[in-house]
C-alpha cells in the first residue's frame, strides 16, 4: 500500500480485511510502498514518512499481525531497485505502455505531474516488489490485474532469457470488495478526494454521508427505490450486512428516504471508524519503529537471497 494519505474503507475493506484473513493461511509480506509513494508525490514528499508510520499503525489495529507477518518498508530494502532496474532492461517498451491504469492515472489524477520517466515504470518496480519475494499469490483488487499480469508476463520472458526458473508465476487473490465506490459514485481514492477515511471525525463522517449519490431513478420519496444500483444501499451490504436486507425492502417499498437512509448510514459508519481509533489507540508509538526495524530485517534476508540468484542469471558481479 502507498502511504500518500491517510488509510480509508476501501482500504479497509478491499485490503485489511483480505489481509487479516490471509495470515491465517500464507506467510505474508505486507509492504509499505514508499518508493511508489514518491513516484506521484515527488514534489511534496514531506509526508510520506509520517503516512508511513500512521499506515502501519492503522495495519496493526486492523488485525495484521507483526509476529506472524513481515511488515516493511520498501525503501529499506533497496534489493528492490536493483531488481526493478534488471526487469526495466528486459521489459519492452509496449507491454509498459499499454497498462491501463497508466493513461487513467494520467489523465484523472489532478493537481501532480504524473508524465515522468519513472511513473512508466510504476508497474515494474511492482513487479519487482512481488518477485524479490517470489511470492506465489499477491492479494489485489481488480484494478491491479493488469499490472499483475505484466508481472507474469515479466517472469516468462525472464525465463525465456536466461533458461531460469527461479520465480514463479504469481496469481491474484481477488479481494470479495474490490472496488468501493467513493462518495461521488468513482472508486474510493486518495487521488480523487471522495473517501472517507479510517479516522475521519464523526461531523465528517455525516457531511460526507450525505453527499453520497443514490439510486437515480428515484426523485421523489413515493417511487420505489433500486437499491442493486444504489451506492448507499451497497454501503449497507459492506458495512451493516446484518440489517441490509430489511433496508433495501424499506427502499423498495417507499417506506424509506435517501436522505433518512444517508444519515443512519453515516450513524453505523462513525460507530465503526470509532472502534478502529480504539483499537488505533492501543498502538504504543514505538511500536510501530520496532516491527519496521524488525521487519526490514526479515525481509532483507530474502531479498538478498533472491538477488544472488538473479545476479547469477543474467551474468553480473
Ligand atoms: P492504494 O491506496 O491505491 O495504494 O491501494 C492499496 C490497496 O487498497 C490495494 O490493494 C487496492 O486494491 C486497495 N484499495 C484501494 N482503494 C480501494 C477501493 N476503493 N476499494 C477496494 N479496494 C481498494
Amino acid at each position: 500500500m502507498r502511504p500518500t494519505g491517510p488509510l480509508h474503507l476501501g482500504h479497509l475493506v478491499g485490503a485489511l480485511k483480505n489481509w487479516v484473513d490471509l495470515q491465517e493461511r500464507y506467510d505474508c509480506f505486507f509492504m509499505v510502498a514508499d518508493w511508489h509513494a514518491l513516484m506521484s508525490e515527488y514534489e511534496r514528499p514531506a509526508e510520506i514518512r509520517e503516512y508511513s508510520r500512521q499506515m502501519v499503525r492503522d495495519w496493526i489495529a486492523a488485525g495484521v499481525d507483526p509476529k506472524r507477518s513481515v511488515i516493511f518498508r520498501q525503501s529499506d530494502v533497496s534489493e528492490h531497485l536493483e531488481l526493478y532496474m534488471v526487469l526495466s532492461i528486459l521489459a519492452p517498451l509496449g507491454w509498459v505502455e499499454r497498462v491501463p491504469t497508466y493513461k487513467e492515472q494520467l489523465r484523472e489524477v489532478k493537481g501532480r505531474d504524473l508524465a515522468t520517466y519513472g511513473f512508466l515504470g510504476y508497474p515494474v518496480l511492482q513487479a519487482a516488489d512481488i518477485l524479490l519475494y517470489k511470492a506465489n499469490a499477491v492479494p489485489v483488487g481488480e484494478d491491479q490485474i493488469p499490472h499483475l499480469e505484466l508481472t507474469r508476463e515479466i517472469v516468462r520472458r525472464f525465463k525465456f532469457l536466461y533458461s531460469s526458473d527461479i520465480f514463479p508465476e504469481p496469481k491474484p487473490l481477488l479481494t470479495q470488495e474490490a472496488r468501493l465506490l467513493g462518495v461521488d459514485g468513482r472508486k474510493m481514492s486518495k487521488s480523487y478526494d471522495n473517501f472517507i477515511a479510517l479516522s475521519e471525525e464523526p461531523d465528517q463522517i455525516r457531511k460526507k454521508g450525505q453527499k453520497m449519490f443514490t439510486d437515480p431513478q428515484r426523485i421523489k420519496m413515493t417511487d420505489p427505490g433500486h437499491p442493486e444500483t444504489c451506492n448507499v444501499c451497497h454501503y449497507w451490504e459492506v458495512f451493516v450486512p446484518e440489517q441490509a436486507p430489511k433496508v433495501w425492502e424499506e427502499c423498495r417499498a417507499s417506506k424509506r428516504g435517501c436522505t433518512q437512509n444517508k444519515q443512519e448510514l453515516s450513524e453505523h459508519l462513525i460507530r465503526l471508524t470509532q472502534r478502529f481509533r480504539t483499537q488505533r489507540e492501543k498502538v504504543p508509538d514505538d511500536e510501530v519503529e520496532r516491527v519496521l526495524a524488525e521487519g526490514a530485517q526479515k525481509a532483507r534476508q530474502v531479498a538478498q537471497k533472491t538477488m544472488r540468484e538473479v545476479r547469477q542469471a543474467v551474468g553480473l558481479g
